[in-house]
């Protein structure tokens, strides 16, 4: 995968979780710098893009973005293919929504055969919630049963968490190579 001259690798990370939990939020802020208040439903399938440097390596990310009602519906698995990682997301001001979490992680883990796609898992909205939020299970335990590698508090409209949970992933992606 590395690439020994300058020329930058192309990497697909999918983005996934319940409906309205940020994904597109998530997507834009990190892409544009942008948060859009107004709900608009994700229609099908749309991916953005980002290039970056990390590790010495340049790095064109594509975040995969899809409307959460597809869950694994034929098209998640069209849209699963060639993913080199994945982002987990699910709204921590709805409870339901962590459980879901999982539910989309174990359809990554049946479309890979179990083989550990790269996946992270973001706590949403955090700027929502008064108190900082807790997990309603042991959450280092919840990772480590689901692999998924790392879990991390952000917020798309306040840009909080984002950047350094993309960036661990892409380093994970990167030294997994
Ligand atoms: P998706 O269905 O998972 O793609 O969710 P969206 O990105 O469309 O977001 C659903 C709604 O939640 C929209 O109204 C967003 O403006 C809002 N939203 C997304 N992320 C955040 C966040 O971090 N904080 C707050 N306060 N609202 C958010
Ligand atoms: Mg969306």
């Amino acid at each position: 995968l590395k690439n020994s001259d300058d020329e930058a690798i192309s990497l697909k990370i999918l983005v996934v979780g319940k409906l309205a939990c940020g994904k597109t939020s998530i997507i834009q802020r990190y892409c544009h710098n942008h948060f859009q208040p107004k709900y608009k439903p994700t229609i099908g399938v749309d991916f953005q893009q980002k290039l970056l440097e990390i590790m010495g390596q340049k790095v064109l990310l594509q975040l995969w973005d899809i409307a959460g009602q597809e869950r694994f519906g034929h098209m998640t698995r069209v849209y699963f293919q060639n993913a080199h990682g994945a982002v987990v997301v699910f709204d921590s001001t709805r409870s339901g929504t962590f459980l879901g979490a999982k539910a989309w992680k174990d359809d990554i883990d049946y479309c890979f055969n179990k083989e550990d796609l790269p996946t992270i898992l973001l706590a949403n909205k955090c700027d929502l919630l008064t108190q900082p939020y807790t997990f309603p299970e042991d959450i280092d335990a919840f990772c480590q049963t689901n692999r998924f590698h790392k879990y991390f508090y952000t917020s798309a409209k306040e840009d909080t968490g984002i950047n350094e949970a993309i960036e661990e992933l892409v380093k994970v992606i990167l030294e997994s190579y």
